[in-house]
């Protein structure tokens, strides 16, 4: 219905649930994100959202990948640490002895059919806040049964491809609108519809970013996104805030990096070292 609320989201709105980091705190504080993802020559998606998942404070990181994966982000990304899948190119089962404060799941992950079963599995299992991403969103798409299967207020982060999959296809924007707000009342999910303007819904209301450039339509900046608001969830704040938040620093990162790169030259690795002067600009 029209009686939609919508807030738009700057600075002040996300100021309004920031909180600072304690002076006697320890990296359990802020607690530890497992990021779930990658496939033979989609190691990088993972190592993008582990390595944005730091920068926005996580207090420890780990990274489940198939077999390929140890290798590269070992090497490349020393503060995150590795679990690896039985499987040498794809997730062929969620198995993992540490217990995560939140997990963020899909990027990269392919849809092999092994993966299809293991993520079917893990869900059944999983109690642990999820962020999902890219293929695990395009999975639950075509496995409906699973979408019952997420526990409550999960985190999903679609790009416009990505929501029509799930939802469906619709005619014009109020009706988009109204899907939208329908399916995150139905699995009590945050949506967010990524884009220009990031719309992020939960229990009937939108909340619109005012954040971000054209700069940031470029392979990865999605998978950038998944890193950061799961990073957030890991340092307690609740799944609305954290995807509100999360998605402000985003854009607000790429606006800080466009100034020294330009739109052209913008990529997922220089959007992650626009994340520190985001979180100084707050103030
Ligand atoms: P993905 O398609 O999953 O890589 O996600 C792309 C990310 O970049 C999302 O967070 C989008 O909101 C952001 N993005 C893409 N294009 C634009 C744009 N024209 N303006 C602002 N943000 C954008
Ligand atoms: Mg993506």
């Amino acid at each position: 219905t029209a009686e939609t609320d919508y807030e738009l989201i700057g600075k002040n709105e996300v100021l309004a649930f920031y909180e600072p980091r304690k002076k006697y705190s320890h990296k359990g504080t802020y607690g530890h994100s497992l990021i779930i993802g990658g496939s033979y020559g989609k190691i990088g998606a993972v190592h993008l959202a582990a390595k944005a998942c730091l920068h926005t404070g996580s207090g420890l990181v780990t990274a489940y990948v198939p077999q390929c994966g140890y290798t590269p982000l070992q090497t490349n990304l020393p503060e995150a640490m590795v679990i690896t899948d039985a499987a040498e190119k794809h997730i062929s089962k969620i198995d993992f002895d540490i217990e995560p404060t939140v997990i963020g799941l899909g990027i990269g992950m392919g849809k092999d059919t092994k993966t299809v079963n293991a993520l079917g599995q893990f869900l059944d299992v999983n109690k642990t806040p999820l962020v999902i991403d890219a293929d695990a969103l395009n999975i639950l798409s075509e496995n409906e049964e699973f979408l019952d299967k997420l526990p409550p207020r999960s985190v999903l982060t679609p790009h416009p491809k990505e929501l029509e999959r799930l939802i469906g296809k619709w005619d014009g924007d109020f009706q988009k609108l109204e899907m939208a707000k329908s399916f995150s009342q139905k699995y009590d999910c945050v949506l967010v519809i990524k884009g220009s303007n990031t719309l992020t819904i939960y229990d009937g209301k939108g909340y619109v970013n005012t954040t971000g450039n054209p700069g940031m339509a470029t392979g990865g900046t999605g998978d950038v996104l998944t890193g950061m608001v799961t990073g957030l969830i890991a340092q307690g704040y609740p799944p609305l805030q954290a995807a509100i938040f999360g998605v402000y620093m985003h854009g607000e990162a790429g606006d800080t990096m466009v100034e020294d790169t330009g739109y052209q030259t913008l990529t997922a690795s220089k959007l992650i070292e626009g994340i520190g002067e985001a979180f100084l600009d707050l103030f």
